[in-house]
This record gives structure tokens, sequence and C-alpha cells, in this order.
């Protein structure tokens, strides 16, 4: 069995070639840029960048933001609530997301914005559909190992009448 870690990893580096190409272009004179809060990084995102030597932007505190992230409504997926709305990310540095390229956050990584679609054929979205598909799938089977409970279970007892 592939290692899942080094799968959602080879993943995102696929995935991030035909993004890259689109992005690299078109980010710069975008009219409705993304990367604004409320941002969709989940506590997982970050405890695997982190885990990989990932640092935040100076003068930011990633403890807090995790604590912030680990709440119910981000495990259950949601986006945390945030009070500074339309403001940019935190995690956007100079050169772009500061997260490492083959560990960003997976709905970042999977997001197919606006202006992709317009301009994009629709086979070619097609396809970065089908790659972020493949992606959350390589990311759900890495949760299940990181989050499965690797402690013995005591045998199950037979119920007495
Ligand atoms: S919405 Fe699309 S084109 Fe605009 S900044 Fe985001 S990725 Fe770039
Ligand atoms: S984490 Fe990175 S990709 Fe996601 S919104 Fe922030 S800067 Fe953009």
């Amino acid at each position: 069995m592939p290692n899942p870690l080094e799968k959602y990893r080879k993943l995102q580096r696929e995935i991030r070639k035909p993004f890259d190409a689109f992005t690299s272009v078109r980010c710069e004179t975008c009219r409705t840029p993304c990367c604004r809060k409320p941002v969709a990084v989940d506590a997982t995102d970050m405890v695997l960048a982190e885990s990989f030597g990932w640092q935040p932007p100076e003068g930011k505190n990633m403890h807090e933001d995790l604590f912030k992230l680990l709440d119910a409504n981000t495990l259950a997926g949601n986006v945390p609530v945030t009070d500074d709305i339309g403001q940019p990310c935190d995690f956007l540095g100079e050169r772009g997301c500061s997260f490492p390229d083959d560990l960003r956050p997976l709905r970042c990584t999977t997001f197919i914005c606006g202006p992709m679609r317009e301009t994009l054929p629709p086979e070619e979205i097609a396809r970065l559909e089908k790659m972020a598909l493949r992606l959350t799938a390589a990311r759900r089977e890495l949760a299940d190992v990181l989050y499965s409970d690797p402690r013995p279970r005591p045998p199950s007892r037979r119920r007495r009448r």
C-alpha cells in the first residue's frame, strides 16, 4: 500500500502544475482576487505543513490560529468565522501562498475560481475537477490514518442474560 502522505503530496504537486500555469498569468490582474478571509484552511492543513518545518509569515501566531481552527465547526468541515472578512489571508506572503507547494490547504488547492471557469475550455475544467476529487479522496485516506486510534481495544464482553 503506498504511503498515504506521499500519495497526497504527489497529487498536490500534480494538481499545482495546471493551476500554476493559469494563476501565474492571471492572478496579478485579477479584479476579484481570492485568498481573502474567511479562508478555508483547516487544522489538518496546518499540522501537516508544520510537521515539515513550515512557519507562518512573520508576526503570525500559528498556535492561536490552530486553536481557533480546532473548534467544532472546523472539525465538521466548516469555514471558521472571522471578523475581518475581505482582508487578505494571513498566510499570503509576498510571493503568494506561504504554505509548502505540496502541502497547500486542501480547499485552496481544489478551488477552481470564476476566472478559471470562464477562461478554460470545459474539458480542461472537467480534468481539474477530477484531479480535485482524487486529491480530496487521498486526503481522506491520509486523515483516516492520522486520526485512527492505534490503541488495542479490550475484547468485547458477552452479554449475560
Ligand atoms: S480568483 Fe482566480 S484569477 Fe483571481 S486571484 Fe484567485 S486564482 Fe487568481
Ligand atoms: S492559505 Fe494560501 S492559498 Fe489559501 S487563501 Fe491563504 S494564501 Fe490563499
